[in-house]
């Protein structure tokens, strides 16, 4: 699983699930969009849940072997991962879960809610870039590093290229263009 806000997804997501399903062979990769990313929701207005989840619906539908998952939506409420991880394992008891983290959400672990509950239950994969120094998770933790091409894409530029009128071709999906511009967000 990976999860995030996706307020929009982009190719850095997409290249990320793509090269991590590849390089620790995984079935499936979920895309799993927050419903209340509480700690971003305090701080900022976040895009609503289901406009997130059409987004990441329209920039999965092209690639194989990367799912959107609503289970954070369907719960309700505030996402935490800890929920969601022993939701997935309650419904797939005999599957392996890797839980794929940017380094920045790596480092951030210590503040999430029931964190242990997350480490026990789910293999934790961090992506890194060739030759950098980033964010890792704790001291004490077991986890595993996948190297991917780095691209220096946020939802965060993304959202004041909209405000500004600048493009977003190849930073998104064409689909999710068509998207944003659907429901009218960022503008
Ligand atoms: P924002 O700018 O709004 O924080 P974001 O681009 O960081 O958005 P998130 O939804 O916050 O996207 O991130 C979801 C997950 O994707 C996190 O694990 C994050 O570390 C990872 N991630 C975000 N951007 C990239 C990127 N360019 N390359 C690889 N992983 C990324
Ligand atoms: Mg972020």
């Amino acid at each position: 699983m990976f999860g995030g806000t996706f307020d929009p997804p982009h190719v850095g997501h997409l290249v990320t699930a793509v090269n991590v399903r590849h390089a620790l062979e995984l079935d499936v990769v979920l895309l799993v969009v927050a419903n209340d990313p509480w700690q971003k929701s305090g701080a900022r207005q976040v895009s609503p849940a289901a406009d997130r989840l059409a987004l990441v619906e329209a920039a999965v539908g092209v690639v194989d072997g990367l799912e959107a998952s609503a289970v954070e939506l369907e719960r309700g409420g505030t996402s935490y991962t800890a929920d969601t991880v022993s939701e997935l394992r309650r419904a797939h008891p005999d599957v392996e879960l890797a839980l794929i983290l940017g380094s920045d959400a790596a480092a951030g672990l210590p503040t999430w809610e029931r964190v242990d509950e997350v480490r026990q239950a789910a293999r934790i994969v961090v992506v890194t870039r060739p030759g950098a120094e980033a964010g890792v998770p704790p001291p004490g933790w077991e986890w595993e590093p996948v190297e991917t091409p780095r691209l220096d894409v946020s939802s965060t530029d993304l959202r004041a290229r909209v405000a500004g009128g600048r493009p977003l071709d190849y930073l998104v999906t064409p689909q999710v263009i068509a998207c944003i511009e659907e429901r009218g967000l960022y503008a």
